[in-house]
């Protein structure tokens, strides 16, 4: 298939905000791709060249773009800068600036006819771009990205462009994607169940679409779980209250201490290790004592485990907040700091051994299987579990979490339905934490949507934030709280230079806000915030139209900003729309 037949759906679908009529647009150009290049559509079409997990990135900054389209057009980079600057989209500047010059100007100056690249050459010539490193290559990336600008029709330029600034911004998520594959090549949109579970299992976009393809939807469910493909994590509902817990559980159920780190997901083979954060993005580089000290504990080879990685006071022995691991996160200087910050490794699950999956394994099953893997260590340890049945076992458990420096207790289910679930925030994990038992700062997650400029001391920078939480029925994210306060100063530089990279013109198509903001950006980064109470809301969308007689939405009053950036959860893994009626309803004790 040709480059530009997928630009022009691109273009037909960005013009629409209806999801069933997305899908089917979408879907009517997937229909007509072969089975050896679906993949690298799904890929483009989510707006990258490899699955996150792989780590290469095309690392193309914003003015080196601007370049290569200053020397294709022949106009100064500062104009180029001028007139992105009114009109924000790049993408958009790229495609007015080729049409200008026509594809018979063009072709009549380079003697070619007009050159209309089929897909697979695209994402060629995209995958040499991010594998051009080293000295010297921020020139070559230009010159390449030139070249290529030079060649195609303005309306590919545009696509390129979008795709190299990584700001595709179609509206297309993961889970729409997956619908538009099922409806094109089953001819029916349900069985993007079964992609999605395949999905959920390897995080490979482009292995499911293949899969699709070449094999069927019975191919398709024999997808399983690789080593060294992350495994989409399971997550946790939550309860406010130890007597709930019990009555959600039945008569008997595990308790976890609930480590407030970084959840790793550590693959295994052949003395090789990799470790995988929350969503999916390789972070083993962060860790080096936790490679060597996996490979010390390892019993056997080629296995997952999961566990949760937490910085660790050895003289005191104790755990330290999650601020002191996340100074782990950094790119260079990685050994000194991992000297300077010791860590320990609370492991709580295994999803592979023995040469197969263990998702389907009962939780006592799994957690025994993980003491056949690994043994304990100074660093690498079993999350501390015990089972209880009353009350007074569960509450004595979670004080002695509390005391033990962690933010509260994970419940889990050991009936017969407690299989590991990748990918679902089920009833089968729980989380009780020690915020929600005091229901004035109950916490979230949620998304900087939008900004107002800051006055007084604030001046120049923002100084009120939009926050969203995420809608998992409609895909998109709707409108809670305005925040201001809970941020340093230097939060709000920090705030100002990272959001200023994401900052758009208009409000993006995936939020759904009737909220005015100076300033829109693209829904990217999760910060944790706090309330009083949730309240009903005229203004906010979040949740209208979920509550019997109520047209309007909730919001939070009185937010505060934690001071967490919550960088391993992506937008969607923000709190949802659900999560928020339940504890809206539970703080009005209605059931
Ligand atoms: P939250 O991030 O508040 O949704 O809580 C879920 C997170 O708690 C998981 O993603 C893990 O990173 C973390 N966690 C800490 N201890 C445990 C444990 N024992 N079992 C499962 N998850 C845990």
């Amino acid at each position: 298939m040709k480059f530009k037949t997928l630009c022009r759906t691109y273009s037909k679908v960005e013009k629409i905000s209806g999801k069933i009529e997305m899908v089917e647009i979408l879907s009517e150009t997937l229909c007509n791709a072969n089975a050896d290049e679906i993949g690298k559509i799904a890929l483009l079409t989510l707006g990258k060249i490899y699955p996150n997990y792989v780590g290469i990135e095309l690392m193309l900054a914003e003015s080196m773009t601007i370049k290569a389209l200053s020397i294709t057009t022949g106009k100064s980079t500062s104009n180029i800068k001028q007139i992105l600057e009114q009109k924000g989209d790049l993408g958009s500047i790229t495609y007015k600036l080729l049409s200008k010059k026509t594809q018979t100007t063009l072709s009549s100056f380079t003697g070619e006819t007009e050159y209309a690249p089929e897909i697979l050459e695209v994402w060629s010539f995209f995958d040499k771009l991010a594998k051009l490193t080293g000295e010297g290559s921020s020139n070559k990336k230009i010159n390449l990205l030139a070249g290529m600008l030079s060649r195609v029709s303005a309306i590919e330029a545009k696509y390129i462009v979008r795709i190299v600034s990584s700001k595709l911004r179609l509206g297309i998520a993961t889970q729409l994607l997956l619908e538009a594959l099922a409806l094109a090549k089953t001819g029916n949109r349900d069985n993007k169940d079964i992609l999605e579970k395949a999905y959920n299992r390897c995080s490979d976009i482009e292995y499911v679409a293949e899969t699709l393809y070449k094999g069927g939807i019975e191919k398709v469910k024999e997808i399983d779980i690789r080593v060294f493909s992350p495994v989409k994590v399971m997550l946790a509902q939550r309860l406010s209250s130890s007597e709930e817990i019990l009555e959600k559980f039945g008569e008997k159920c595990a308790v976890e201490y609930k480590y407030d780190g970084i959840r790793a997901q550590i693959h295994v083979k052949d003395n090789i290790v990799k470790i995988f954060s929350r969503n999916n993005e390789n972070i083993t580089y962060q860790f080096p004592d936790v490679q060597n000290e996996i490979i010390k504990a390892a019993k056997k080879q080629n296995f997952i485990v999961e566990g949760e990685i937490v910085a660790y006071d050895e003289k005191n022995n104790k755990i330290l907040p999650f601020q002191s691991i996340s100074r782990r996160k950094r790119k260079h200087d990685i050994e000194e700091k991992a000297q300077e910050i010791p860590v320990r490794v609370f492991l709580f699950d295994v999803l592979f051994a023995n040469n197969c999956s263990t998702l389907n394994k009962l939780y006592l099953e799994r957690r025994k299987l993980l003491k056949e893997l690994v043994n304990e260590t100074e660093t690498i340890r079993f999350s501390h579990q015990t089972i209880v049945s009353s009350v007074d076992e569960l509450e004595t458990f979670f004080n002695s979490a509390l005391e033990d420096n962690c933010e509260g207790i994970m419940v889990k289910s050991i009936n017969q339905d407690s299989i590991y679930q990748a990918g679902a925030r089920g009833w089968l994990w729980v989380k009780y934490k020690a915020d929600y038992v005091d229901k004035l700062s109950d916490s979230f997650d949620l998304v900087i949507i939008g900004a107002d400029y800051g006055k007084g001391k604030r001046t120049g920078k923002y100084g009120t934030f939009l926050l969203a939480c995420f809608d998992t029925e409609e895909g998109n994210f709707k409108t809670f709280t305005r925040v201001a306060t809970g941020f340093s100063d230097k939060d709000l530089d920090f705030f100002y230079q990272k959001l200023s990279n994401i900052k758009l013109n208009n409000k993006p198509k995936e939020v759904v806000s009737e909220i005015e903001c100076s300033v829109w950006f693209e829904p990217k980064i999760v910060i944790e915030v706090t309330g009083a109470e949730i309240t009903i809301s005229q203004l906010h969308t979040c949740a209208r139209g979920w509550l019997k007689g109520l047209n309007d939405g909730l919001a939070l009053r009185f937010p505060r900003f934690t001071g967490r950036i919550v960088e391993d959860k992506n937008p969607e893994d923000a709190t949802t729309v659900n999560e928020i009626v339940t504890i809206f309803l539970n703080q009005k004790g209605e059931s």
